[in-house]
C-alpha cells in the first residue's frame, strides 16, 4: 500500500479515535451525575443498569473506531485518486479487525480500572465482543459494497474507450466527410455521404457525396482516388448504406464493393429509400463481405445529418405504397366489372323466348333484378353515390321487362343497352376511384 495513503488515513483515523474517546468520557461523566442526582451519594455500588450503560458507551466507542477505520481509509484513496487493489482492501479490512480487538482490549482494561475504584471486580471483555458483533457487521457490509464499487471500476478502466478504437476513429472520419457534402441542384433532398478506405490501419482514401459532381462518395473514394491502388481486403467506412441501383451505365456502389474485393464494409444508416434498403447490405454480404455499424452515437449523428433526407424518403416510399395498393384496388375492380359484364352477357343470351312459359320469364327477370341489385351495391361501395345513382336509372329499365317481355327483341335491347352503360359507368367510375 502506498505509504502516503496509509499515513494520512492514520491521520484521519486518530483524529476520530479522539474525537470518540472525548465522547465516552462524556457520557460517562453525564451517567455518573445522573447517578449522584437520583442517589444522592457517590459512593454506592452501581446497579446491574447502570453497569450496562456504561458498557454501552465503551461499545459504541468500539463500533465508532471500527468505522472509522474504514472511512479513513475511503476518504484517503479519494482523495489520493486512487482505487486499492483487491490485497489493499483485505488489509485494511484486517486493520479494522485489529482496531475492534484493540480496543476491546483497550475499553476492558479501562473499564476495569474505573471499577475497581467503585469495588467492582468485573472482566467486561466478553461483552465488549459480543455486543460490538453487530457494529462488526455493518462495516463489514460496507467494507462490501466499496469492494464491489472498486471491481466495478477496475473492469471499466479495462474496457476499451469509445473514442480510442479503429473503428470510432474511422468513422468519425467518415462523418466528418460526409458533411461536406455537395448536393444536386434539382430541388430535392439529397443524402449527406462520405467514404474512407482503411488497410491496415492506414486511410488509403477519403470522399464524400459530389465532390465531382453527381457522383457517390464511396465511388469517388474508390474510383477516383484509388485507381491504381490494390483496395482488395480493406475497410470501407461509408456513412449511408451502399446502393444497389444506378441509372445506366452507372454501377451500384455495392457492387463496386464486391469488384474491388474489400474485406469489410461499416456502415453509418441503412438508406432509407424502401428501393435500397437493406438489399445494400444483403448483398455485400452475400459476396462474404464483413458489415457491421458504426457505433452508436456516430449512427445518431449520421441520423441527424440526413434527416431531412429521411423525411423525404419515407414520403416517398409511401406515395409509391399508396400507388400500388391503389392499383391493386383497380386490379380487382376490373376483376368485378368483367364478372359482372359475363353474367349480364349470359342474361341476355338467355332471354326467354315469346313463347317460353311464363314463370320462365319470371324466373330470368329475377335473375336479372339480383344481378342488378348485386352491380348496385358495389357501384354504391367502390365507386360512390354518384355512380350507383346513373345505375339506377339502368336498373329501372328492368322493371319494364315484366310488362314487355312478350316482346323479346325489345327486352334484349334494353338489356344490352343495360350492359353498355354500366361497362361505360364502371369504367367512369375507375377513374373516379384513382383519385
Ligand atoms: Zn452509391
Amino acid at each position: 500500500m502506498d505509504d502516503k495513503i496509509k499515513s494520512y488515513a492514520e491521520t484521519l483515523y486518530m483524529q476520530s479515535l479522539m474525537t470518540s474517546v472525548q465522547t465516552v468520557l462524556d457520557d460517562q461523566v453525564a451517567l455518573l451525575k445522573k447517578i449522584a442526582t437520583q442517589t444522592r451519594s457517590s459512593d454506592l455500588p452501581f446497579s446491574g443498569s447502570q453497569l450496562r450503560e456504561l458498557v454501552k458507551f465503551r461499545v459504541k466507542h468500539i463500533e465508532r473506531c471500527m468505522q472509522a477505520k474504514l472511512d479513513s481509509y475511503q476518504k484517503a484513496y479519494q482523495e489520493a485518486v486512487a482505487v486499492p487493489t483487491n490485497e489493499e482492501l483485505i488489509e485494511i479490512w484486517n486493520e479494522v479487525e485489529q482496531t475492534q480487538k484493540l480496543q476491546i482490549s483497550q475499553t476492558t482494561s479501562a473499564l476495569q480500572v474505573f471499577l475497581k475504584g467503585r469495588s467492582v471486580d468485573w472482566n467486561p471483555g466478553e461483552t465488549l465482543a459480543t455486543e460490538s458483533g453487530h457494529g462488526h457487521d455493518e462495516v463489514l457490509q460496507r467494507w462490501k459494497i466499496w469492494r464491489g464499487k472498486v471491481q466495478l471500476q477496475r473492469a471499466d478502466a479495462t474496457k476499451p474507450k469509445l473514442g480510442d478504437s479503429d473503428d470510432y476513429k474511422f468513422a468519425r472520419l467518415a462523418v466528418d466527410e460526409a458533411r461536406k457534402s455537395v448536393s444536386e441542384q434539382d430541388g430535392r433532398p439529397h443524402p449527406k455521404v462520405g467514404a474512407v478506405v482503411v488497410k491496415n490501419g492506414q486511410v488509403l482514401s477519403a470522399a464524400y457525396r459530389g465532390e465531382f459532381e453527381g457522383n457517390h462518395a464511396e465511388y469517388i473514394a474508390l474510383e477516383k482516388h484509388l485507381s491504381d491502388t490494390a483496395a482488395a481486403g480493406a475497410t470501407v467506412y461509408t456513412t449511408l448504406e451502399p446502393c444497389t441501383t444506378r441509372n445506366h451505365p452507372k454501377i451500384p456502389c455495392a457492387q463496386r464493393l464486391i469488384e474491388r474485393k474489400v474485406a469489410r464494409v461499416v456502415i453509418g444508416m441503412l438508406d432509407p429509400d424502401h428501393r435500397i434498403s437493406g438489399k445494400g447490405q444483403r448483398k455485400l454480404r452475400t459476396a462474404n463481405i464483413v458489415t457491421d455499424f458504426f457505433p452508436p452515437n456516430l449512427m445518431t449523428e449520421v441520423e441527424e445529418l440526413n434527416r431531412e433526407f429521411t423525411r423525404y424518403a419515407e414520403q416517398q416510399n409511401q406515395e409509391t405504397q399508396r400507388a400500388a395498393s391503389s392499383d391493386g384496388k383497380l386490379t380487382d375492380r376490373k376483376r368485378h366489372i368483367n364478372v359482372f359484364a359475363g353474367v349480364g352477357c349470359e342474361l341476355v343470351k338467355k332471354v326467354p323466348k315469346p313463347d317460353a312459359h311464363i314463370n320462365e320469364a319470371f324466373r330470368w327477370t329475377k335473375e336479372v333484378k339480383d344481378w342488378a341489385a348485386s352491380v348496385h351495391s358495389f357501384l354504391k361501395q367502390e365507386c360512390g353515390a354518384l355512380a350507383a345513382n346513373k345505375f339506377e336509372r339502368i336498373n329501372r329499365l328492368d322493371s319494364t321487362y315484366l310488362g314487355i317481355h312478350k316482346d323479346v327483341g325489345q327486352v334484349y335491347g334494353s338489356l344490352q343497352c343495360l350492359i353498355r352503360n354500366l361497362e361505360e359507368i364502371l369504367e367512369k367510375a375507375s377513374t373516379y376511384l384513382c383519385d
